[in-house]
């Protein structure tokens, strides 16, 4: 049995739909389904008799219960930074009030000037109780016009409802995230939350916000130990409930640590308003606070970026809206170009900032303030720019400031879409020599375009260690300093400094001792590279005559074309994602032929080259081939298991390989080889592939990356041409630890002897039948790790470019026999620590 409610208008103006209320969290019906009201008068009165059940404490928004049904009533938008001047309550909670009868007044002149709009939404906060059958449109008179008429929803109707699981709520969670829902872990809620077709509203207090919008989240401001309520809408809600109460009790994958390391002079709380930043008397020494550790002797720029103007008048609404779509697309690809890039160059967590920034780029809250300014006509830069302007306000405005730090992400990702909206191209900054940038605040894409020795340091008057430029600065091992005095930007471009980055200092003008001594330190370690480099086209030979091949980790052609220059004896591992990454669809079989053909051609005829098959999943997802949501992606479908699942994937990149094979002497490796079945499956399509193509087969091994393959080397021996060791997976899934994972991260280390005995293991049970072994992960390019590994008989270290002068260097300074020694006694040894203690001996 239904009954009615009647709603008549809490005040007098005009009634607009909720769609146009200027903030997401109403106009998206996260609150619940209602009207907008535009006042003219400036008293709040009761739509209908009822009891004052919530009074917000700054007083600009009530919720009134009629029987079951709750009408919230949010006056302007944005006015609770009021913090209630202008507002006067003139009930209290649990006052029993008539239909009339005078809630709240407010001073609507203050509010016209100081409130971001007066739009005053009336909404039914619990939508199971009524819907709505009525509404009123055009001008509304207070107290006269009906606003709302509704419809009850019996105690009977309302349960089947609820069997339905129509709207499920979670008991209060404590987010155990010391630092608060922050980017990362908003990103990590948001994404899931996108996996469901239910809608999750995320709770705290009387505020809420969507879960699927990780600038929504962020501005919720949710602290470490805040209690929170997800509720969701929607067909599978108790999934959707189930599912991320369990995330966030978790921590999101960031259980309660710091975003960063802060180092201990920093002084940084998580909660609180900023320290005041500290000030020198002496004119040539500034003080700011350590955000990336070294020395840097360098030369000042100042780096100023002109404000991007925009057109405010747009096109046609169809036409902006696709070419918002569409800078948003590239910005996309570049993101990801740019995430999969630093993926090799610093460690996986560090290329996450990328995809948080890919994450935003897809914030329902962004698109809907863009898209409701290009549909009032505006243009689609003008559009963009004022939702990115907007969000990034609304963070930088929040107490806490790690969240505040991330409005620096949200103008590095607008500006990136805007550059395309304008169609200005900004070409890769030419700073000076040993520059060491001022700025008022850089962001993480500036970091990562960075080029180490032509940037030796920076410092901004923004930012602290968390920021993200920052984190991205001590990957890049560029010294910084953040929160600098401004006097700062006064200093002329080409001053001589000094910028401590441990001590959060910049000296001007430093004595010439000062400077000569940090010189000549760093001279000494240029001149040990230069040597190094001198000999880099020489054998790596060890004392006593053995060698000890040296190859080159690369992903594409303009690496291929360093491998000669810089004495790497061929290529021991080709990244082939650098080709899948940043796209919107798979490369087609001839682009793949011709791409590989050419990196051959340009490695040389007789340089080994080793082409990994595709290796995604886990922390590398490709837009094209979506993986259905995982638990554990590391330990999901990645690497070959995605091959194999999609096997037309993995045909084609067979195919093109084998067609580029005659081009140079390549070889093929399977990543994420678990099982014999796995690599017999592989290989069956690798000889299916080459007999259908006449051509004869190839090398075939496989990466070392799970203990089953050294627990099973007397197997895949008999099955594998040759192994590379991936000692980067080979240490997480040995010790268990995600080798992304900032708290974690000085565990996840591949001298580590359980790993170590893994690689003893390798390379023993390889060489008993005869099979060559290489490690290809991170350790290979470690100079305390490379005489262990030489003593362990590793065939071949397959590095980073820049160190392969080094480590061949290295080679050619110990003995075998010392390194055999070594190898020994870091087998023996019991912790990390005590292998990281072992001393090689050079010279004998
Ligand atoms: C490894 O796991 O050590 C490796 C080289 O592969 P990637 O880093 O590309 O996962
Ligand atoms: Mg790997």
């Amino acid at each position: 049995m239904h009954n009615q409610l009647i709603l008549r208008a809490p005040l007098s103006g005009v009634v607009y739909p909720l769609e146009r209320v200027p903030d997401p969290v109403f106009a998206q019906k996260l609150t619940g389904d209602g009207l907008a009201i535009d006042p003219v008068d400036a008293t709040l009165r009761a739509p209908c008799a009822g009891e004052v059940v919530h009074i917000h404490p700054a007083s600009h928004a009530l919720t009134l219960r009629a029987g079951s049904v709750e009408v919230l009533m949010h006056i302007g938008i944005d006015t609770v930074m009021l913090k209630g001047a202008g507002f006067t309550p003139r009930v209290r909670a649990g006052d029993k009030v008539e239909a009339g009868a005078a809630l709240i007044e407010f001073d609507i002149d203050k509010l016209a000037t100081t409130a971001k709009s007066l739009l005053t939404a009336v909404i039914i906060s619990n939508g199971d109780a009524a819907s709505i059958v009525r509404r009123a449109s055009g001008n509304v008179k207070a107290s006269d016009d009906v606003l709302l008429r509704l419809s009850l929803v019996d105690g009977a109707a309302k349960s089947e409802i609820a069997r339905e699981g129509a709207v499920v709520t979670s008991p209060a969670i404590l987010l155990p995230n010391k630092t608060g829902l922050h980017v990362r872990p908003a990103a990590v809620l948001a994404n899931v939350a996108k996996s469901f077709k239910s809608e999750v509203t995320v709770k705290k207090g009387n505020r809420s916000a969507n879960a699927r919008s990780v600038t929504s989240l962020m501005a919720l401001e949710v602290l470490g130990g805040d209690k929170i309520v997800l509720v969701a809408k929607g067909p599978d809600a108790k999934e959707a409930i189930d599912k991320l109460s369990h995330l966030v009790a978790a921590g999101l994958g960031d259980k309660g640590h710091p975003a960063a390391p802060a180092p201990a002079t920093i002084g940084i709380s998580p909660i609180t308003q900023p320290a005041p930043r500290p000030r020198s008397d002496d004119p040539s020494l500034l003080l700011g606070v350590a955000a990336s550790s070294g020395l840097a002797v360098g030369q000042t720029y100042q780096l100023r970026r002109a404000e991007i103007m925009v057109e405010e008048k747009g096109g046609s609404v169809h036409c902006e809206q696709d070419r918002l779509a569409s800078a948003i697309a590239r910005a996309l690809g570049e993101l990801e170009a740019l995430r999969a890039s630093l993926h090799a160059k610093v460690d996986p967590a560090k290329a996450a900032i990328f995809a948080a920034h890919m994450e935003l780029l897809d914030d329902p809250d962004f698109l809907e303030i863009a898209n409701s300014a290009i549909a009032k006509g505006k243009s689609a830069a003008f559009a963009w720019k004022k939702a990115t302007d907007l969000h990034a306000e609304r963070l930088a405005a929040l107490r806490n400031e790690l969240l505040a730090q991330r409005a620096n992400d949200v103008r590095d990702v607008g500006q990136r879409v805007l550059l395309h909206l304008t169609g200005i191209t900004q070409p890769p900054p030419a700073y000076p020599e040993r520059s060491v940038l001022i700025a008022e605040d850089l962001t993480a894409s500036d970091a990562a375009a960075m080029e180490p020795g032509t940037v030796v340091g920076f410092a901004t008057l923004r930012g602290g260690a968390t920021s993200h430029v920052a984190i991205l600065a001590r990957s890049l091992g560029i010294p910084a300093v953040a929160g600098i005095e401004p006097r700062a930007l006064e200093i002329p471009n080409g001053t001589p400094v000094i910028l401590d980055g441990a001590k959060g200092i910049l000296r001007l003008s430093p004595k010439p001792a000062e400077i000569a001594r940090i010189t000549e330190c760093q001279t000494r370690l240029a001149a040990q590279r230069e040597q190094d480099m001198a000999h880099a086209l020489e054998p790596a030979i060890t004392r006593d005559g053995h060698r000890v091949s040296v190859f080159a980790n690369i992903e594409g052609l303009k690496q291929a074309q360093q491998v000669d220059s810089l004495g790497g004896e061929g290529v021991g591992l080709l990244r082939s994602e650098f080709l899948f990454m940043g796209r919107a669809s798979a490369p087609s079989e001839d682009e793949q032929a011709q791409c590989y053909a050419t990196i051959l051609k340009s490695v040389g005829p007789e340089r080994p080259v080793v082409i990994r098959t595709l290796d995604v999943g886990g922390d590398k997802p490709l837009p094209y081939l979506p993986i259905p949501h995982e638990d554990n992606p590391f330990l999901g479908e990645r690497g070959i298991r995605m091959g194999l699942d999609r096997p037309e994937v993995l045909r084609t990149q067979l195919r093109a390989i084998l067609r580029a094979s005659s081009a140079g002497k390549v070889a093929l490796m399977f990543p994420m080889i678990a099982t014999l079945q796995e690599l017999r499956d592989a290989k069956a399509m690798l000889a299916e592939e080459a007999k259908a193509l006449g051509i004869e087969p190839i090398m075939c091994g496989i990466m070392v990356e799970l203990p089953a393959v050294p627990m099973m080397m007397d197997a895949f021996s008999h099955e594998a041409d040759f192994f590379s060791i991936g000692t980067n997976d080979l240490t997480q899934y040995t010790l268990g630890m995600d080798r992304g994972h900032p708290k974690l991260a000085p565990k996840v280390d591949a001298l580590n002897p359980a790993v170590l005995r893994m690689i003893a293991r390798t390379i023993d049970g390889g060489h008993s039948h005869r099979r060559l072994v290489g490690i290809c992960g991170g350790v290979a390019g470690d100079p305390q790790a490379v005489p262990i590994l030489v003593g362990l008989g590793v065939d071949e270290l397959s590095v980073s470019l820049p160190a392969i002068p080094t480590v061949k260097a290295q080679i050619r300074r110990v003995s075998l026999r010392s390194c055999r020694e070594l190898a020994q006694r870091a087998l023996q040894c019991w912790t990390v620590e005590e292998v990281r203690a072992l001393e090689p001996k050079y010279g004998d």
